[in-house]
């Protein structure tokens, strides 16, 4: 595993990549695509933050991996929490 602790999550377009989603394990970049439904964003994010960890992976078992953390966090209610610019996450348990 990497020992790089900073990392950033930016969303943009990524249609010319022709991809959800990338990471750039040397900036501690991923990238998600913006158009992504709420269970793909989870499953990209993951999967992205697997290459993010483990760089030298292979794309299949990043991709296993990514899919069933995404079943596994869906099924115990994880869900993303959209907020407005400056404001406060809420308080949950
Ligand atoms: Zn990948």
């Amino acid at each position: 595993m990497t020992k790089r602790r900073k990392f950033k999550v930016v969303e943009r377009r990524l249609g010319k990549e022709k991809a959800w989603g990338q990471c750039t394990p040397a900036e501690g970049l991923i990238e998600l695509d913006t158009r992504l439904s709420a269970k793909r964003h989870c499953e990209v994010l993951l999967h992205e933050g697997i290459h993010l960890c483990f760089p030298e992976m292979g794309e299949k078992e990043v991709d296993r991996a990514g899919k069933l953390l995404r079943d596994i966090m869906w099924s115990q209610n994880y869900r993303r929490v959209l907020l407005q610019p400056n404001a406060k996450p809420p308080r949950i348990s």
